[in-house]
């Protein structure tokens, strides 16, 4: 039987491994005689399982001592609403939230941002389709902002951040708020760079349901009074991710997630692969001008590779002939058409050399 890979944006493709050994715990989990999804969440067998998670987490991307690890819910769209509520009573009111718009994600965060604070759209590259990052020397920052947030990953525009933008001097050492949601656990980062990392876990981490927010501890107790309980982060913090019950069966599967991202070597490792699938991919699409990319080569994602077929009108037959190759869910999202094909960590390199060969043929095909 062919292999099967699943080119999903996310939820996405899982450790082989993971779901292997979640199928074999799920009736016992280590002889408890539960499934994990029938544990109560302040027994011992899953207090056992969420801090090994949050312990590994933090071995995984190196957490200084000073930030504390967060289990939510909400998603990242959550954390739009979410993260405002936490962080703008810092300041006089109204504040002002600094935004740089790279693409659909960090659009839908500044829409959202609007219903708690002033926003400022400090650079855009929506005049240029999203083509990358503006350069940072050109960034309009405010002098006082509540924070400055980036999605340093577009998921669908696939534009990445390679490097940590340097604001504090500009911004009275404002914080960099992060929307790590599609490229987390893929690069090695330095956490100590930014205020608040957040994402929702369905890419790179596990299945959907879990947000994970790192977060560092002297922003946390400036809640708004309308923030719910449940998501003021000191409120999460004090109770270590248990005031509610959290979404147990994700934080499992995502603990597993990180133990086979430590076999593998950890982040360093996997980005070191990711590298590699990525240019393996974007080598093919600048060989050829059958397919076409519009992102500016220095802000290529390497989680997430839009592409069009140049004559769009072969977009079905391409999509119909990759299925029957068991390259799966390679449709672009709809607001921006064409193709797009995820790479996160548990994408094997045979995946790519898979779809790179696919569409070699099928443009030879074509042609
Ligand atoms: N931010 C980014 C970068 C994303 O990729 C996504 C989901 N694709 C979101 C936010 C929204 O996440 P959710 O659907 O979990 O609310």
């Amino acid at each position: 039987m062919k292999p099967i890979y699943n080119f999903s944006a996310g939820p996405a493709v899982l450790p082989k491994e993971v779901l292997q050994q979640a199928a074999s715990e799920m009736l016992d989990w280590h002889g408890s005689g539960m499934s994990v999804m029938e544990m109560s969440h302040r027994g011992p067998e899953f207090m056992s399982i969420l801090a090994q998670a949050q312990s590994d987490l933090r071995e995984l991307l190196n957490v200084p001592s000073n930030y504390k690890i967060l289990f939510l819910q909400g998603g990242g769209l959550g954390e739009n609403a979410i993260i405002p509520m936490n962080l703008v009573g810092r300041k006089a009111q109204p504040a002002t939230i600094d935004f740089i718009h790279t693409g659909s994600w960090s659009g839908k965060s500044i829409k959202e941002a609007k219903k708690y604070a002033n926003v400022n759209v400090a650079a855009s590259s929506e005049s240029a389709g999203f083509d990358g990052v503006p350069d940072q020397g050109t960034w309009n920052l405010s002098a006082d902002p509540a924070y400055v947030h980036l999605c340093t990953n577009e998921t669908i525009d696939g534009v990445e951040y390679h490097f940590v933008p340097d604001v504090a001097a500009r911004t009275n050492n404002a914080p960099l708020v992060a929307d790590m949601s599609s490229h987390i656990l893929s690069r090695v980062i330095d956490v100590s760079k930014y205020g608040v990392i957040f994402g929702g876990a369905q890419k790179n981490i596990g299945p959907a349901g879990l947000t994970l927010v790192i977060v560092r501890e002297d922003l946390l107790g400036s809640a708004l009074s309308i923030c719910p309980s449940a998501f003021d982060w000191k409120n999460v913090s004090d109770n270590d991710s248990m005031y509610n019950t959290p979404p147990t069966y994700s934080i499992y599967i995502a603990g597993l997630v990180f133990q086979w991202l430590k076999r593998q070597g950890g982040v360093a490792a996997m980005e070191q692969q990711n590298i590699a699938k990525a240019k393996l991919l974007y080598d093919f699409l600048d060989s050829t001008d059958f397919y076409v990319t519009r992102v500016a080569k220095e802000y290529r994602s390497r989680m997430n590779v839009p592409f069009y077929l140049k004559d769009e009108s072969l977009n079905a037959a391409f999509l119909s002939a990759a299925k029957e190759q068991g390259l799966l869910q390679l449709k672009g999202h709809k607001s921006v058409g064409g193709m797009r094909a995820s790479i996160y960590n548990a994408m094997p390199i045979e995946g790519v050399q898979a779809l790179v060969a696919f569409m070699r043929e099928f443009a030879r095909k074509a042609q």
